[in-house]
């Protein structure tokens, strides 16, 4: 096997601990232990007299809870960032599943304080948040307390806890395991391999045609294979979430994801419906890569056919130059916090045996600096990726100045600094390439990423409510969610694509409906919300450069629409998504006055 040029590229972890048998480890944890106990003497009984509860005292706790949230975060980091780049080491595993087990015991010991928080009456709440001294703290405060109508008592929620173990997370690890042993038979040059997911899925980027269209019955053949477990899986995981509507008092299945992510839900269906109305938008895409790949129609293999010229090999110290160059044209503070990234160790880009695959950026705590970790193997693609993790890198450096509490934002708005950084990095890329076979390329390239982000991501969206309405009348059948699939898809490709029959397959591997039920939305929120922003860079020029800026340092201080509001973002009207719309046109056109 050729090695990639970022071989050599580890980071360097000492900042947090020296190594796992570091007894820094130990002391931290046992410290949190008795913090925690300690926490709950002092402040078990205050907590459930509210009348007499003062700012002083709430102020007081929640300066010790984010002492002990912070220590707990920084050992379970590094326990994640050791596993994460060998997962093979017995020793890794074994703290991290240490780390893991005792930081549950010790969250479960501090459950109460925010349980009898969302106990306290409105008018004492109301009377503790106009406090001064709980400002930096308000939003905190406040946000929690949205789950007011759908929290149980503690004795319930400790037993949901460990019951959730050996209930729908079982469900979950059974799917990762299925999925991840799945074997698909195929051969290649005369060569016959077990490919796993992954590699199959892989093959449907290849030149060659009749190689994409095996490929892709492999696929659904070979899942096809353990339809009665994938099914049951996700009917028993459906099943669950209903049940667990009914007792917290969810309105409908997908108001609680809402919920997490601080958005009103009439704001996203106004998302997704100016969405379907584009469909089209993408059809008279598929129908142009058709015209390129000198084929009648498009079928579903052929969706992600490569066109136009690979700019291959890409190497990582070019990939460092490029970024930092893109970056620059925004702002050199961007380019003076990445070049750290490279400088100070903070990136694992190589790949090797036992690392986890994909890639990440972990911005643990306002303490600590993000780490990333990617598997860098020399394409435009894995260039993209460094872009992204930067980007998330970028947001996680800037909103340090935020308490613990602030640091994290929601999921609809954490992926806009990585979209937003890899379109920085894409325009400068196209901006200085020459060969007009390159430019279509990339064009088509970053097209069918953002298809994949906004259009596909709403048709799963639109499957899942379809799935967990069809729950409540009956128990799910391959052939329903097949059905189901089918549907909500054919909307999306029209007659300009043509579906194949084993596609009815295509939900059966998709992790998120298993793992984050109603996450998908929040790609697509994120996608059409940087295309808007970038829009207005572009016409703004460098007046957008403060207002981003204050946008990423806000970290999660505010709800998505308050932060969001001084960029003149609202994310009630449909014009404001249609935007978004406008943009992805506008590359659509730009291809096509290439080919
Ligand atoms: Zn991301």
């Amino acid at each position: 096997m050729a090695t990639s040029s970022a071989e050599g590229i580890k980071w360097d972890l000492s900042d947090i601990f020296a190594a796992h048998d570091d007894p820094r480890i130990d002391l931290t944890i046992n410290d949190c232990r008795a913090r925690a106990e300690r926490f709950a003497d002092c402040f078990r009984s205050a907590m459930q007299r509210p009348e007499t509860l003062t700012p002083d005292v709430v102020l007081q706790a929640l300066e010790e809870l984010e002492i002990i949230y912070e220590s707990l975060g920084r050992v379970g980091s590094y326990a994640g960032l050791l596993y994460a780049a060998e997962t093979s080491e017995p020793d890794y595993q074994d703290l991290e599943q240490r780390v893991e087990q005792r930081s549950t015991e010790i969250r479960n010991l501090l459950l109460f304080f925010e349980i009898q928080w969302l106990k306290v009456d409105d008018s004492t709440a109301n009377r503790l948040l106009a406090d001064a001294k709980l400002k930096t703290y308000s939003h905190y405060l406040r946000s929690l307390r949205r789950y007011r109508q759908h929290t149980l008592t503690e004795p319930e929620e400790k037993i949901i806890n460990e019951k959730d173990n050996t209930g729908r997370n079982a469900f979950g690890r059974l799917f990762s395991e299925v999925t991840s042993s799945l074997s698909f038979p195929f051969e290649k040059d005369g060569r016959k391999d077990d490919l796993n997911l992954s590699q199959i899925l892989s093959l449907l980027h290849d030149p060659d045609r009749a190689l994409r269209q095996r490929a892709m019955d492999t696929l659904y053949q070979g899942l096809s294979l353990h339809d009665q477990v994938l099914t049951f899986i996700y009917d028993a995981l459906i099943q669950d979430h209903l049940t667990m509507d009914r007792l917290r008092h969810y309105p409908n299945p997908i108001a609680q994801r809402h919920l997490f992510n601080e958005i009103d839900g009439e704001a996203v269906r106004t998302m997704m419906h100016v969405t379907e109305e584009n469909y089209p938008l993408a059809q008279d895409y598929f129908r142009l890569k058709a015209k390129l790949l000198e084929l009648p129609r498009l079928a579903l293999y052929d969706q992600y056919a490569p066109v136009g010229k690979d700019v291959r090999p890409f190497p990582y110290q070019q990939a460092q130059q490029v970024i930092l160059d893109a970056f620059e044209a925004f702002d050199p503070k961007f380019r003076q916090i990445a070049a750290e990234f490279f400088a100070q160790n903070w990136i694992d880009a190589e790949i090797r045996k036992g690392k986890r695959g994909g890639a990440f950026c972990a911005s643990p705590s306002p303490q600590l600096h993000p780490y990333i970790l990617c598997n860098y193997d020399d394409n435009l693609r894995d260039v993209m990726t460094v872009a992204h993790e930067l980007g998330h890198g970028l947001h996680g450096s800037l909103s340090r100045k935020q308490n613990y509490f602030n640091y994290d934002t929601p999921l609809t708005t954490a992926e806009t600094a990585s979209v937003f950084g890899e379109m920085l990095v894409f325009d400068h890329l196209l901006a200085h390439q020459t060969d007009p076979q390159v430019q279509i390329a990339l064009l088509a390239g970053k097209i069918e990423d953002i298809f994949a982000t906004v259009f596909r991501q709403n048709v799963l969206t639109r499957f899942e409510e379809k799935a967990f309405a069809a729950r409540t009348e009956k128990r799910l059948t391959p052939d329903a969610l097949g059905t189901l699939w089918l549907e909500a898809n054919g909307k999306y490709y029209g007659d300009a694509v043509d579906m194949t029959d084993g596609y009815r397959w295509g939900w059966s591997y998709i992790p998120h409906f298993i793992h984050s039920r109603f996450y998908c939305y929040s790609y697509v929120f994120g996608q059409l919300l940087v295309l808007a922003l970038y829009r207005m860079y572009k016409d703004e020029g460098k007046s957008f450069v403060p207002k981003y800026l204050t946008l990423l340092e806000a970290g999660g201080s505010d709800s998505p629409e308050v932060l969001l509001k001084p960029l003149g973002v609202d994310i009630h009207s449909a014009e404001f998504w249609q935007k978004g719309f406008v943009e992805i046109k506008g590359l659509v056109a730009n291809l096509q006055k290439l080919i």
